[in-house]
């Protein structure tokens, strides 16, 4: 059993992305008498507020009613692969996480849709799914802020709803005594600092803090040294894992990391550690990546396997480490990605050339590409899809424009973190028959290990933010309550 809180106790929440307010939502609507939430940026929605390709969700109406989804689960366990599986308590474990996820998927779906007011009618599929599923508006704004700033404005419909930005946690405050003899102490509070003052604040806590993709020299460093320096999609901020682990959380799975192959480098800040993702639909829709004017990789292969192509090569500059790769695409290729390539020129992220432009060696590349596309050779790299590519690799090609970028690979999201159960319980301990948890704390999203395994399906990771911050904020009103 957990430890209990007075009349008056507060459900302390700590990080505003959507795993913090899905928490501060879910307990509000389980009748919190106060919920504050801590943040430690001076505007909230952390990495979530980017998020640009959807939530998953199965089955919903919104999807194809014509063909039910019924593969969520085994597309994650698949998309986890073998981490985990060395012993029965972690597979378990994991499994059960999952189906949790995928269970409470529509739910999720639901809860944003009818009750808070997103869009989230068009769905698409992402790689590693067997099925569309992915959710997001059919409206300009990205699904993540949508999201984001529309459960912010319920929150703040609420009186008993407390926002403190520039709030940063640096310590959780534990009891004197233990619930269980073989257990941590208990979580009572924690202490924030906040324009050179530390405050203490006392009740139950759920840590909502995100993961470590930005966190470059500290603990990516510590876990995937071979990833060290690299930019990243995140904001360069510290991971807040230590702290769990300091009051005894385990963490699991904390060297699998997601690498996207394409961050934009801005020509106006080379040497920012922040990049802005390059989407996929670019090499989707025929776009390919050149070294010195060749190719050198199946583009559209996985982003694990393109990302190791390019890291494979020379990199131009250690700080932050990244490679000189270029991504082209011909006139077919921008008409068909036109909405991203528009928005990638406004950003001076992209620029227009004529082919007449182009140095000998990319000349000779893009005519061998048209070549492949048309069908008259078969391709170097074994890649089978040019998607919308219309050069057809003759003079005329001369006068016509191709859009040009600078990419490099980041790091983007991190599988591992702390440990937690089915009721977002921080666990102490995931080995051995009875589980031990930390009490009086809980965890819920990218902070979070132990469900994607090797590999995060995309949109999962904002599923996830809703279905176990919901069961966190849930959870931890109840001890208020008892
Ligand atoms: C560019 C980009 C695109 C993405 N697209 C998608 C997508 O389409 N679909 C999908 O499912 N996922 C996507 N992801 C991943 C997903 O957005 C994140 O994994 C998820 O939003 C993480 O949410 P979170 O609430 O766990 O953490 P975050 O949203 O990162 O929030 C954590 C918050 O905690 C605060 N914090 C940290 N430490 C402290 C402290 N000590 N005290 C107080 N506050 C603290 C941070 O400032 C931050 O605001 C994308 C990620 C990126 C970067």
């Amino acid at each position: 059993m957990g430890p209990t809180h007075p009349e008056s106790c507060s459900v302390i929440v700590v990080g505003s992305g959507l795993a913090g307010l899905a928490a501060a939502s879910a307990a509000l609507r389980s009748n919190a008498n106060r919920v504050i939430l801590l943040e430690r940026a001076i505007k909230p929605g952390g990495n979530s507020i980017k998020a640009s390709s959807g939530m998953n969700g199965a089955p919903t109406r919104f999807q194809n009613q014509a063909h039910p989804d019924n593969a969520f689960f085994s597309d994650t366990l698949k998309s986890a692969g073998k981490r985990g599986t060395f012993s029965a308590v972690e597979r378990d474990q994991r499994k059960r996480l999952i189906k949790l996820l995928t269970n409470e998927s529509a739910a999720a779906v639901n809860f944003l849709a009818d009750e808070i007011g997103v869009d989230l009618s068009v769905v698409t599929l992402l790689g590693g799914h067997s099925v569309a599923r992915t959710h997001r508006g059919a409206g300009r704004t990205p699904p993540g802020a949508d999201i984001v700033m529309k459960l912010l404005q319920s929150l703040k419909g609420d009186s008993r709803f407390d926002l403190r930005t520039g709030c940063e946690v640096t310590k959780l405050i534990q009891s004197a005594r233990s619930c269980d003899a073989n257990g941590p102490p208990e979580i009572v509070g924690v202490e924030y600092l906040s324009d050179n003052e530390l405050t203490s604040l006392a009740g139950p806590v759920i840590f909502a803090t995100g993961g470590f993709a930005g966190d470059t020299d500290n603990l990516l460093a510590k876990y995937r040294p071979d990833l060290a320096g690299l930019p990243s999609s995140n904001e360069p901020r510290p991971g807040m894992h230590g702290l769990l682990s300091n009051v005894g959380a385990t963490l699991v799975d904390m060297d699998s990391v997601q690498i996207h192959p394409t961050g934009f480098v801005d020509p106006l800040s080379t040497s920012s550690a922040l990049k802005f993702l390059a989407a996929e639909v670019l090499r989707g829709e025929g776009g390919i990546l050149l070294h010195n004017g060749r190719r050198f990789v199946n583009e559209i292969d996985t982003r694990e396997h393109v990302s190791r192509a390019i890291m494979d090569l020379e990199y131009t500059s250690d700080r932050p480490r990244q490679w000189s790769v270029q991504i082209l695409l011909d006139p077919g290729a921008c008409r068909a990605a036109a909405p991203y390539v528009s928005f990638y020129e406004q950003k001076g992220l992209m620029s227009r050339k004529k082919v007449s432009e182009l140095d000998g060696t990319t000349k000779k590349t893009l005519k061998d590409v048209s070549m492949a596309a048309a069908k008259h050779n078969a391709d170097l790299f074994g890649r089978s899809t040019f998607g919308s590519w219309a050069l057809a690799g003759d003079q005329e090609d001369d006068q016509k424009e191709v859009s040009v970028g600078w990419v490099t690979p980041v790091t983007h999201f991190t599988m591992g973190g702390i440990a937690i159960n089915e009721h977002c319980q921080v666990l102490a301990s995931t080995l051995g028959a009875s589980e031990l948890i930390v009490p009086g704390l809980w965890a819920a999203g990218e902070l979070t290990g132990g469900i994607h395994g090797d590999n995060r399906l995309g949109g999962s990771s904002l599923l996830e933010c809703v279905v176990f911050g919901q069961i966190a904020g849930e959870q931890a009103a109840a001890t208020c309550r008892k």
